[in-house]
């Protein structure tokens, strides 16, 4: 109901005392989302100290998009309580980072996002890079436990967002004649994926090409903890690092088979192939920012495991606001894969094309 001055006089004292009761009601529930977002962002940044100086005594110092701002009388400078989280400097409403996050934990796309929150396309792009480099601390802190399946996937490298001149190659890539088909090829990205007993799990890049033992041992190896059973494929990758680590190692044939003693790979297996349809919505994720998105995936995971979809919103936001990130409209188109595509490319002896 669309309510303006040419038939607001139109009305009939019951439609107005029935407007203003929803009107009442819409308030109620723009006023708790509002308080909801500060006071998560408030207690859990700043635990009432000044972000700068750790002082204690800071007042209210009015307010900036409906965002409560304070000063510090301590070291004077000014904060509010997005100061320090994903959210900081974006001048959003509170209204608006509710509708981001909401539509962030619904996967929208980034186009519809924008409509939703009437801002411009790049906020809503540097808001969700934002998120994920928030959601990398999940994986740092990981901690393998108990009985772990471990094994890798290979991805083709997806170079979309990369400007013509910095291609390491053509668009399309050529087909193999010519090269040696057998085993993976360096063109592929190897991403190390492990999950323990208590659904502990993780899933990082670890370079191109098929799985080395240093690929293992950096990656797999700083995250096992009190390891009874570390159970892989048949690769020798991971029989040299558990012998260096004294690993109870037990490998299995392949995918889908079950030892005598019962051990399979069959949760592994299982979160490979969710990452295939955790992607689907987003049509082809660049591999510069893909590690982000399997953070999310994890993410999303352990959020599933842990609580309902309705506190879900709760989570993503105590994250976003708890975390800083170094992402910014500077460096968000960079590569953060950890992989030089012109090194993995060098055989291609590709020039970009240039305008006479
Ligand atoms: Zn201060």
């Amino acid at each position: 109901m669309i309510i303006d001055n040419n038939n607001i006089y139109d009305l009939v004292p019951s439609q107005i005392v029935q407007i203003i009761s929803k009107l009442n009601d819409a308030l109620k529930v723009i006023k708790e989302r509002k308080q909801t977002i500060s006071k998560v962002a408030h207690f859990e940044k700043h635990k009432h100290n000044c972000p700068y100086c750790n002082g204690t005594n800071f007042i209210k110092y009015g307010h900036d998009n409906g965002v409560q701002n304070y000063i510090c009388k301590e070291c004077s400078r000014k904060f509010n309580d997005l100061t320090g989280t994903v959210f900081a400097g974006t001048r959003l409403t509170y209204e608006q980072i509710d509708t981001f996050i909401n539509c962030f934990n619904d996967k929208v796309s980034i186009r519809k996002t924008v409509k939703r929150m009437k801002v411009n396309k790049n906020t809503v792009y540097l808001l969700r890079q934002k998120m994920l480099d928030a959601f990398k601390i999940v994986r740092e802190n990981i901690e393998l436990n108990g009985e772990v399946e471990a094994d890798e996937i290979y991805r083709s490298i997806n170079l979309k967002g990369t400007k013509r001149n910095n291609m390491p190659r053509f668009s399309k890539p050529r087909t193999s004649k010519g090269t040696s088909t057998r085993g993976i090829s360096n063109h592929k990205i190897c991403i190390m994926g492990a999950i323990d007993e208590n659904d502990s799990m993780f899933l990082q890049i670890v370079g191109n090409g098929p799985l080395t033992s240093n690929m293992v041992k950096t990656s797999l190896t700083p995250k096992m903890k009190n390891i009874k059973k570390l159970i892989t494929d048949c690769k020798s990758s991971y029989e040299n690092e558990a012998k260096n680590q004294s690993w109870n190692l037990k490998q299995v044939k392949s995918e889908l088979y079950k030892d005598l003693e019962g051990n399979s790979l069959a949760n592994i297996n299982s979160l490979h192939s969710g990452l295939t349809t955790f992607l689907t919505p987003f049509r082809g994720v660049s591999t510069k920012h893909l590690q982000g998105y399997l953070d999310w995936y994890i993410f999303e995971k352990i959020l599933n495991y842990t609580c309902e979809y309705d506190q879900h919103f709760n989570s993503v936001l105590k994250t976003s606001v708890t975390n800083s990130t170094n992402i910014n409209s500077l460096n968000m188109n960079d590569n953060f894969s950890g992989l030089d595509f012109n090194a993995i490319y060098a055989d291609y002896n590709y020039i970009p094309p240039t305008l006479n």
